[in-house]
Parts: structure tokens; sequence; C-alpha cells
């Protein structure tokens, strides 16, 4: 029981309940009970993470994807090493103490291939944290990446309702395959991210409760949460977008399940409304993600449409992300950002 707050996370018909209300006052509420018990553990501090999107290309087809590889439309890049470390270069001198390494499943980025990137970054930003996000892999790649520096590894389950994972997914890829990658992750010593969508189509607030009940049973370091936004050139690109509010909630409702949990402000919140990642933070996230990819890799990786910051400087991201926060009296906080048990 949040003591604040009379909210029993324990409770599912509560959860239910929560995710289906519209009372403005009991949904504000939500979001202070939120705040309140981030701001216990973290004061008001929101943790800065480096994005660098390295490659677009990708061996799954998900629905909902811009860059599933069925999408023929798609201009296709990858950064040389040369240019992650560039990417690395300019977050170092903006201060950014943890690199986020996210791209399709691109089967040219082997093992071997990413030990030299991994170590590479390793040796010249011995302190910095690396994250990863590269989707499923086996386990004795996950441990050969974590041995070669890798601190923390982001994977969303992206629906923990198996039928739901399904109409999201090709037939080859399955909701337990997902989990098993993310319980190998945290069994070889990962800070481990989770998380989904919201608004994905044929998503039900019952689905959304299992994926609540998934993050209290995997009890995951980081939750990343955002709305489903469709892209024209896949197969969902006629969906509508996730709803602003319920995105909302579910972040709000995620931080009382896992108080210390690291919970970014999306992008893709960001996306659908101009102050979508400031409301994450009064609802109970603290962690952005500034993108520090080459400006012309930006728009081709493009998951969805209209994604926010496509033409920024990176140095510009940091700053305008950092206003952002200040203008709400957060603290913004350059340091690693480790979860802290
Ligand atoms: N290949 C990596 C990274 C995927 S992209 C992996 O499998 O983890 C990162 C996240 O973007 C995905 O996990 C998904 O939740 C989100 N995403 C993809 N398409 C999206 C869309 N159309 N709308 C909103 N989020 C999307």
């Amino acid at each position: 029981m949040s003591q604040k707050t009379n909210i029993d996370i324990s409770d599912d018909a509560r959860l239910l309940h929560l995710i289906n209300t519209e009372d403005t006052h009991e949904i504000e509420g939500l979001f202070h009970a939120a705040r309140e018990l981030c701001s216990r553990h973290y004061r008001n501090a929101v943790y800065f993470r480096g994005l660098i999107e390295f490659t677009n290309y990708c061996k799954n087809d998900c629905y909902y994807c811009g860059i599933r590889k069925g999408n023929q439309k798609l201009d296709r890049y990858r950064l040389t090493l040369k240019q992650i470390l560039d990417c690395c270069r300019t977050g170092d001198a903006l201060g950014f103490k943890t690199f986020v390494l996210q791209g399709g499943e691109d089967p040219r980025f082997t093992d071997e291939r990413m030990v030299e990137i991994i170590s590479a970054i390793r040796k010249e930003y011995p302190d910095t944290a690396i994250t990863l996000s590269i989707g499923e892999r086996s386990r004795e790649s996950y441990e050969a990446l974590f041995k070669a520096g890798a601190n923390r590894y982001l994977l969303r389950h992206e629906t923990a309702c198996g039928n739901h994972y399904r109409s999201l997914h090709p037939g080859a890829m399955s909701l337990s395959e997902r989990k098993q990658c993310l319980y190998a992750l945290k069994d070889i010593g990962y800070q481990v991210g989770t998380g989904f969508m919201v608004g994905s189509p044929f998503q039900t607030p019952e689905t959304l409760l299992e994926d609540l009940r998934f993050l209290r049973e995997f009890a995951p370091h980081m939750v990343g949460i955002g709305p489903f936004i469709p892209q024209a050139d896949t197969p969902f690109g006629v969906y509508p977008q996730g709803p602003l509010t319920l995105t909302l909630k579910m972040v709000a409702l995620s931080r009382l399940i896992l108080p210390k949990a690291l919970i970014p402000a999306t992008t893709a919140l960001g996306t659908i409304s101009p102050d979508g990642r400031e409301r994450a933070l009064l609802a109970g996230a603290n962690v952005v993600m500034p993108n520090l990819s080459p400006i012309d890799a930006r728009q081709k990786y493009a998951l969805y449409d209209n994604k926010i910051c496509t033409g920024d400087e990176a140095a510009k991201c940091r700053f305008c992300i950092e206003r952002r926060i200040k203008s709400h009296g957060l603290v913004p906080d350059m340091s690693r950002g480790d979860y802290q048990d």
C-alpha cells in the first residue's frame, strides 16, 4: 500500500479500475502519488541518457515498426565504428555518462562486431554506462557483450498477453522467447529495462493489466512506455495513435509498482503532445533520452511517423530537454543514474 495515497497496487481489480477511470480528480491523484513516490527515492533528479541509433536494418517484421524488414521504402543505414565513437565524443562533451546503442536486429552486428564496438567505447570512457537495445540474442551473446563492458539492456516486452503479442508480430516471434531473453539478461547481471506501447492495435484494458502484472513479476530496473504511433509504410499504418492520458496513467502505475525504477519520458510521448515528456516527468518518470545520432540518420530511424527532434543537433536536444525539466522545478542530473537498490 502506498502510504500517502491509499492506492493498493497489489489489487488487480483496483489497477483495472485505474486503467479505465476517466475521473480527472482520480487521475490527477494518481499522477501526484507517482511523482511523490519518485521524488522520495530520487529527489527531483531527472537522469540523461544519450541515444545513438546505429542501424535501421532489421531482420524482423513487427507489424507496427517502421524499420521492419518488409518496409521497402525505408532508406537503410549503418553507422561505422568511427561514427559511433564520434557520437560518443559529442555526448561526452555535452556531459553524458550513459550511452544507449539502439538498432534493429541487424545480422551484420555479430557478437564479434558488437564486442569490438563496446570495447572501444569502454576503453575511451571507462566510467560511462553502456546500454544496449538491440533485440533478441542468445544467452551466450548477451554474456559476451556483458563481458566486453555493456552494463544495461533495454528490451520491451511490447505486450504481456501471448495472444496480443501474436497479433503484433509474425509467427516467428513469441512472447515466451522475449521473456526468456529478459530473464537471461537479468541473470547475467545487466540492469534490465522492459516496457510496452500503449494503444497498440487490439490492446484492451485487460492486456494492459497483464503488462502491469508482468512488471510486478519481473521487477525490471527500467520501464519504457510510449504511445503506439502509426507509421504509414507498415501494416498498422492505418490504426490510430495511442492516447496521451492512458499512456501517462501507465507511467504512473508503473512507478507505483516499481518505486525505484528508472522510467524515461519517451520521445514517442513528446511526439503525440508538445508537452508529453514533461507531463510524464510529473507522472513519475525520471529519465530523458536526448538523441546523439548523426542528423542524417535521424530521419531514417523511422520507427513511427512525425518523430520529433529529427533535425536538431545533439547539443540543441540536450539543452531543450534541460529547459523543459527545469521549467517544472525538476533537476537535470548528468550522473550515470544507476538503479539504486
Ligand atoms: N530492435 C530493438 C529496438 C526496437 S525499437 C528491440 O527489439 O528491442 C525500440 C522500441 O520502439 C520498440 O521496443 C517499440 O516498443 C517501439 N516502437 C516501434 N515501433 C513503434 C511505433 N510504431 N509506435 C511507437 N513505438 C514503437
